[in-house]
């Protein structure tokens, strides 16, 4: 195994394979689309729909994209959702997240077609991930699960510890672990003596928000620790939620921040949408 899991390098070797799966439709004479929306002026909002987008162009992906004003009604929203579930061009839709308070976000997420939820956000994609059915996976949650199986780690019977409860890191990622037959543990920010339980984690997943605040002296001798957190310390520093350099003392594998996790949630967006344009094809 290799000791830095590099989300780069294994994003980057999907990605190749999305483009030739898209080569593959196009030749076809489908070319898959996604269809991204932003609404407002978020500053970190507009870096990640412009990443999506080029990351889209790369790999033949036809970006559609929906650049709203601040004041959008949520009316407004829901006829632009009702249009794009009903374009054909459109195989996947994008509701880029916070949206503005006067829209109600669940009501969004749910009026996107659960055939084209790339993001793998409504209820009833989070239902068919409970009852172990997936349709669309969620894209950080999913990532995580490709660089495990990257490790070559076989989770079953594996103690998995996920630190952090959110939608859309640790409760699917949890799922995802479990249906690959783990023993896991979700901790959370009333869990008493976190130490004890990621120390016995084989398999780590933390997923806070909390700068190094786990310690590398926690880390179970060999133990894979996939880092999710990205907390900026300092003007321009990026750190993770675990403490990296005393963590790779122990840990049999782990991945940086940045460059672990990161580079994986954008290529498995690219990944959802070429498996609902497959879907397309098959009718
Ligand atoms: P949320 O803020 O939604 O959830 C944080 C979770 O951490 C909560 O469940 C909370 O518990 C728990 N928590 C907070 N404090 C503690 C503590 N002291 N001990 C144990 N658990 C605690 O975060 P997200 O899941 O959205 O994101 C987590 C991190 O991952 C962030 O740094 C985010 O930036 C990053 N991220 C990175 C992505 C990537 O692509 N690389 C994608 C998505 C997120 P409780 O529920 O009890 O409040």
């Amino acid at each position: 195994m290799e000791k830095i899991i590099d989300g780069k390098v294994i994003a980057a070797k999907i990605r190749e394979e999305i483009a030739a799966g898209v080569a593959v439709l196009k030749a076809k004479g489908v070319t898959p689309g996604l269809a991204v929306v932003l609404v407002g002026d978020d500053p970190a909002s507009q870096v990640y729909v412009s990443m999506k987008e080029k990351a889209c162009a790369a790999a033949g992906i036809f970006s559609d994209e929906h650049k709203l004003p601040k004041e959008t009604t949520e009316a407004q929203l829901l006829a632009l959702v009702d249009e794009l579930n009903r374009d054909e061009r459109i195989d996947g839709i994008l509701v880029q997240l916070p949206l503005p308070k006067q829209i109600d976000e669940g009501k969004v997420l749910e009026a996107i077609s659960p055939k084209k939820d790339v993001d793998g956000f409504h209820p009833y994609n989070v239902g068919r991930l409970v009852t172990g059915n997936p349709l669309f996976q969620p894209c950080t949650p999913y990532g995580i699960m490709k660089m495990i199986e990257h490790t070559g780690i076989d989770l079953t019977g594996k103690e998995v510890v996920v630190v952090g409860r959110s939608n859309i890191v640790g409760k699917p990622v949890a799922l995802m672990c479990l249906a690959q037959h783990a023993t896991v543990t979700l901790c959370h920010s009333r869990t008493r003596d976190l130490a004890a339980q990621v120390a016995k984690a084989d398999v780590l997943i933390a997923a806070v928000g909390r700068a190094e605040m786990i310690k590398g002296s926690w880390i179970k001798p060999g133990a894979v620790v996939i880092d999710v957190g990205v907390n900026r310390v300092g003007d321009k520093k990026l750190v993770g939620d675990v403490e990296f350099d005393a963590a790779l003392e122990r840990a049999g594998a782990i991945t940086p921040v940045p460059g672990g996790v990161g580079p994986m949630t954008i290529t498995m967006l690219l990944y959802n949408t070429l498996e609902s344009a497959k879907r397309r094809v098959k009718g």
